[in-house]
């Protein structure tokens, strides 16, 4: 990033560097035709106008993916490949424009029979509404140190504004782990979603009653259910109309199939055969929304995987901001907060200062980590 320029001129070249970066991308495209025009999208064309933004049509939807430069954004059931304003602000320290935020479009006035539409972008994002929720992760802005107890460290936003966390798993085929559930849950907590344990494949295997009794022991709702089967469906349907949830969970336990089988008509394919570089592609990734029956949607954005599989030690403490006015006065900068002489966080979890359900859940992350 070049040095020098002012803080309002940085921004979006910044942006658009990390969109470039893959950053916010570790997707396969998963629509042909919105990548096939994405690419066709000339730079200079995503450059918008700088004055007449004004005066043009707007609207509003969700961000739903990223192309090199722009976004797609969710608007009336279609999707606008948008680029990003001059005047287009957001906060500090977080990622501008995340899977689920609602950004405003100014909309490009196409002409009658232009031929050239289909190498423009549909319109420019001026603004995006602030963040009711997110599950995101700390990441260092730059190769230098950065503290990550800080609470100005750059947060990486997979999506925004969802009422829940789906997060589903197997007891056989994958087997349980209960560490990805923590960690998906801390995450949840963190970011002030909703999480929802979703146990698929029953017909093959059952949690028994200990195991009931481990897992709500967490504070989170439980579903048991067989997508193929079709047990708990109807519940599980009813559960989540009218809101909006984010899927999150192993492969191979039953995403898929679930979402097939509680939404008309969304054909997920099944059994992905996933190579193994197209983590290194660059070029769009999108979630895929669907709409529940009865109002709400469910976000499945392929980020999230990486919430769950290699959240690191150093990074943990982020997700327990309780621990925060404490962490100062640990006797050792990088004190894990778990065996330490003079850690000020186990002192205040003994004097009765932290909730100690929220400590010892602390430790049963570290562990697997
Ligand atoms: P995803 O990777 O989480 O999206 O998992 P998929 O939906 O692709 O499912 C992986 C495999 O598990 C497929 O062969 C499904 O047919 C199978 N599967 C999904 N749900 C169930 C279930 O409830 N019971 C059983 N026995 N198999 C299931
Ligand atoms: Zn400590």
């Amino acid at each position: 990033m070049a040095k020098g320029k002012g803080k309002s001129r940085r921004r979006i070249p910044d942006w658009q560097q990390r969109v470039k970066d893959g950053e916010l991308d570790d997707a396969a495209p998963q629509r042909q035709s919105v990548t096939a025009r994405a690419v066709k999208i000339p730079a200079h064309r995503l450059e918008a106008p700088e004055d007449n933004l004004d005066d043009l049509p707007k609207a509003t939807g969700m961000v739903v993916g990223f192309f090199p430069g722009g976004v797609i954004v969710r608007h009336e059931g279609g999707e606008l490949l948008c680029g990003i304003a001059k005047t287009f602000r957001a906060p500090e320290n977080t990622t501008p424009l995340a899977v689920g935020d609602q950004a405003t479009v100014a909309l490009t006035q196409h002409a009658d029979g232009e031929s050239d539409d289909k190498v423009r972008a549909d319109g420019f994002v001026i603004a995006r509404e602030p963040r009711e929720t997110l599950l995101a992760r700390p990441q260092p802005t730059s190769g230098k140190h950065q503290d990550l107890y800080k609470t100005e460290t750059f947060r990486k936003v997979i999506v925004a504004n969802m009422d829940r966390l789906l997060i589903v798993v197997s007891l056989r085929q994958p087997k349980l782990r209960r560490g990805l559930i923590d960690r998906f849950l801390i995450a949840a907590q963190r970011g002030e979603l909703e999480p929802l344990l979703v146990i698929n494949k029953v017909d093959l295997a059952r949690p028994d009653d200990k195991l009931l009794e481990e897992l709500t022991a967490r504070d989170i709702g439980i579903h048991l259910c067989s997508a193929t089967t079709g047990e708990g469906l109807a519940e599980l349907t009813e559960h989540l109309k009218g809101s909006t949830c984010v899927l999150a969970g192993p492969s191979g336990v039953g995403k898929s199939t679930l979402i097939n089988a509680i939404v008309p008509g969304a054909e997920v394919q099944t059994r992905k055969v996933r190579s193994k570089d197209q983590r290194g592609r660059h070029t769009t990734s999108a979630a895929s929304v669907y709409n529940l029956p009865g109002g709400g949607l469910i976000v499945d954005t392929p980020g999230i995987r990486e919430l769950g599989m290699d959240l690191t030690a150093q990074e943990l403490p982020w997700y327990f901001p309780e621990f925060e006015p404490f962490v100062a006065d640990c006797r050792f900068n990088d004190c894990t907060h778990s065996h330490e002489p003079n850690c000020a966080v186990i002192a205040a979890f003994e004097n009765g200062q932290l909730d100690p359900r929220r400590f010892e859940s602390y430790l049963r992350i570290l562990e697997t980590l």
